[in-house]
């Protein structure tokens, strides 16, 4: 039996944060100041392998590794080995801040990894500091471009859009993304961090289109494009590229939403925005059986919501902010 919720909705995409820690401060993301999960709190990887193998066989086959960020864990193509010898697993990724990648990417490609996110919201070093409370740019560059040579393809770049913040990103990024045969990804600004998010402070998807369109190059739908898939995906009419935009507020995907979440310590969330979570940690730690485990991760995804509610009244922001998630 797949993993169903009550909506029907097969779930088959694991997003696994490795920690909560980060070496940037994204304004959008996280507080400046933070206590985060002691080391014993994290799940080992062997841990998260063992999640990995009781989930793969009730339709789990794509995975993505996150954080925090994911490369501040020590070793980390170990857990990239374990996950891609789990029979079933047929698709890993990994979403990074790019900070740590010229010293990692080789290593990752070689451990098996194949997709990879390198999230970056702008190309001007000032605002890259007010957006991100640290220095880092040029580190990031260079980590983008050592994923390419080390044989990512494509390599995707995350830019989350703000209006007034990264809206004046859009032209360059989508030219940087061209020049070095990337693929941008605009994804609008969520209430997921600790700042205060307001529906104003979105730049639309409808928007990002039209600005590149303007001033880059007109688009068209790609050959395959679902227009309910998270991601809407364009190419540019000149045959240089595509980009794709994730419009979690001005168009949720929630009736098509696939995804469940492990924490850095061990929840399992159905949702970004849940309120609630399953805590499998005791159970890992615990001896349970598999049987057990798949039990509790089939209840929780069984307590799916519909969706997310970002855009009624009734909408609760989670707890937890995105480090400590796993966007
Ligand atoms: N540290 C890694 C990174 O930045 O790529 C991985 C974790 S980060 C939480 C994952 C993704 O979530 C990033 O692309 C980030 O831009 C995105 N993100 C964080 N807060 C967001 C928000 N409030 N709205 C939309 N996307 C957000
Ligand atoms: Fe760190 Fe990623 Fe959050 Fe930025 S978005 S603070 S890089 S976890």
């Amino acid at each position: 039996m797949p993993l169903l919720d009550t909506y029907n909705r097969v779930h088959n995409n694991l997003r696994i944060s490795v920690t909560d820690r980060c070496n940037l401060r994204c304004t959008y993301c996280m507080p400046e100041e933070v206590v985060f999960m002691e080391r014993a709190e994290l799940l080992t990887f062997e841990e998260i392998a063992r999640f990995v193998e009781i989930v793969a066989p009730l339709g789990i086959d794509k995975i993505r590794l996150t954080g925090g960020e994911p490369l501040l864990r020590r070793h980390l193509p170990r857990l990239v080995e374990l996950i891609v010898a789990i029979p079933g697993i047929r698709d890993v990724g990994l979403t990074t801040n790019g900070i740590l990648l010229a010293e990692q990417a080789q290593a990752l490609f070689d451990a098996g990894l194949r997709r990879i996110n390198v999230s970056l919201d702008t190309l001007n070093h000032e605002r890259f500091r007010e957006i991100t409370r640290r220095e880092g740019l040029d580190r990031v560059i260079v980590g983008i471009l050592a994923a390419k040579k080390a044989g990512f393809a494509p390599v995707k770049i995350n830019a989350v859009s703000i209006r007034g913040v990264t809206e004046h990103e859009v032209v360059p990024l989508a030219n940087f993304a061209r020049e070095h045969g990337l693929e941008m990804r605009f994804i609008e600004y969520m209430p997921i961090g600790a700042d205060h998010w307001e529906r104003g402070k979105v730049y639309f998807a409808h928007e990002i289109l039209e600005k590149i369109e303007s001033e880059v190059c007109p688009l068209v739908p790609v050959d395959d494009y679902d227009p309910r898939a998270p991601a809407m995906e364009f190419r540019y009419t000149d045959g240089q590229g595509r980009i794709g935009i994730i419009a979690s507020v001005s168009r949720p995907f929630c009736l098509k939403c696939n995804r469940v979440r492990l924490t850095a310590d061990g929840k399992v969330r159905n949702c970004l925005f849940a309120l609630d979570e399953a805590d499998v940690k005791p159970l890992l730690r615990g001896g349970a059986s598999a049987e057990k485990i798949a039990e509790v991760v089939r209840a929780n995804i069984h307590e799916k919501w519909e969706g997310h509610e970002i855009n009624t009244a009734r909408f609760i922001k989670p707890l937890r902010t995105m480090h400590a998630i796993g966007g």
